[in-house]
């Protein structure tokens, strides 16, 4: 059985006063909310404050990014252990803004996962096509290159740590969701080669999220599918009623 997982990605958004209010406004909101993983991941300046004032809520607090090194001259940079010292369970690996504007490689992407891991952080690996890779037909060409890439050298006990988000480039911050039917035939060919590379009861037991304009009114549509096990969020996680109603999707 897979535990669903929401999880809002506040981008470059918050500093510590709005971070804080936006926390106290939705902690009330989701407390009740017991079969749903929620994660929010602000900017690296306010995670110790927002995570001291979830000292007593279930709700995650992750990072949105990772170097693969734990310390050395590395300017920047922020390392997985870091991340745990600021009271993050999880992190954010390979968010598509990453790799397009920050030049981050499938390379990367499985050096960053393999750091985040061995510290003892859940990886949240994002893969996804551009709009010109699904329109010339290629979706499932990048997906299988940045999975196989993602997950290299991965064992079984690492995949523990590791959930995917699937998020078509083309409908990150712009409105344009997938449909249902196009997100479910993804992240089934997502498990499918999961279950090829590593093994079926991995990719089984592995949590495939949805993200790309993910709103209060698409949520249940997607989750009604039988390969989506959860949303990554951006626009919709930075306001605490909307992101309550995502979270709340089945209720
Ligand atoms: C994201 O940042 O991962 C994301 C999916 O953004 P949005 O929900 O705004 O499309």
């Amino acid at each position: 059985m897979r535990i669903p997982v929401i999880a809002g990605n506040w981008k470059l958004f918050k500093k510590t006063a709005q971070a804080l209010q936006l926390v106290q406004d939705l902690a009330p909101l989701v407390k009740d909310v017991e079969d749903v993983e929620i994660i929010i991941a602000p900017s690296f300046t306010v995670l110790g404050p927002v995570r001291s004032l979830l000292f007593d809520s279930s709700i995650s607090v992750a990072g949105q990014n990772c170097y693969w090194e734990e310390e050395g001259a590395f300017t920047g940079e922020i390392s997985p252990g870091m991340l745990i010292d600021a009271g993050c369970s999880h992190v954010i690996i390979g968010h598509s803004e990453r790799r397009q504007l920050f030049g981050e490689t499938d390379e990367n992407v499985n050096k960053k996962s393999k750091a985040a891991i061995r510290a003892g952080l859940t990886a949240i690996i994002c893969i996804g096509e551009t709009l010109q890779e699904r329109e010339s037909g290629e979706t499932f060409t990048v997906l299988q290159r940045q999975i196989s890439a993602a997950l290299s050298n991965h064992s079984t006990s690492e995949m523990e740590q590791v959930i995917l988000a699937y998020e078509p480039v083309w409908a990150i911050g712009t409105g344009k969701t997938a449909r249902d039917d196009q997100a479910q035939e993804a992240h089934a060919f997502i498990r499918q080669l999961v279950a090829k590379l590593l093994t079926p009861t991995i990719a089984d037991s592995l949590r495939i999220l949805y993200g790309g304009s993910v709103k209060p009114d698409n949520i249940a549509g997607l989750m009604s599918q039988a390969d989506i096990d959860g949303a990554l969020v951006g626009g919709a996680s930075l306001t605490a009623e909307s992101f309550a109603s995502i979270i709340r999707y089945g209720k």
